[in-house]
């Protein structure tokens, strides 16, 4: 799944749940924008950005770590929950995080098509880091993936082969630092 062009997908949202009331003329009230790779608690959020001292205009920031690898319609869900958010606070002008009107407006665009569904919590699956670290076992070459080093870790397999499925020591696991790009 490719990243998707934020902004025209914005205007379509805008036009068709908020009665266009996201835009001032033609511009956004919230500019919208991906993370960089790091960007990976929350698929998205939306928020006030603080200039000369003053809270300027708005900005949505959406997770390219955890979307890029879902469907477009989680992309689609993630953008209208930050842009319900834009409305509550620049057109309703109230202080509200998940309350009474976003629950509504919530409701009222999940049941005016079904490309979609906005929840109130983002559950999409946070991926996994890379790994740090081969363990590879000397005897049959088998390579695993570790987060970390695991002290006396044996192969498994060359365990039961060689020795009825005891722990060897001569079947113990050899840490290699896994290099970036390999
Ligand atoms: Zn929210
Ligand atoms: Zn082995």
């Amino acid at each position: 799944m490719s990243i998707l062009p934020l902004l025209p997908l914005y205007h379509a949202f805008n036009r068709a749940y908020f009665e266009g009331s996201l835009t001032f003329g033609t511009r956004p009230l919230a500019s919208v924008r991906w993370s960089d790779g790091r960007l990976r608690k929350t698929a998205g959020y939306y928020r006030r950005v603080n200039r000369f001292g003053r809270l300027h205009k708005g900005e949505i920031v959406l997770s390219r770590p955890i979307l890029e690898k879902l469907p477009q319609s989680a992309t689609e869900s993630t953008l209208c929950h930050e842009m319900i958010h834009v409305w509550i606070d620049q057109v309703l002008k109230v202080k509200e995080g998940h309350g009474e009107h976003f629950y509504k407006r919530m409701a009222f665009i999940n049941a005016s098509q079904d490309r979609f569904q906005i929840s109130v919590r983002h559950n999409f699956p946070v991926p996994q880091s890379a790994p740090k670290w081969w363990a590879i076992c000397p005897s049959c070459g088998a390579r695993f993936s570790y987060q970390r080093i695991v002290r006396g870790a044996a192969c498994r397999s060359c365990c039961n082969t060689h020795y009825h499925g005891r722990w060897n020591a001569n079947c113990l696991l050899e840490y290699h630092r896994v290099e970036k790009g390999v």
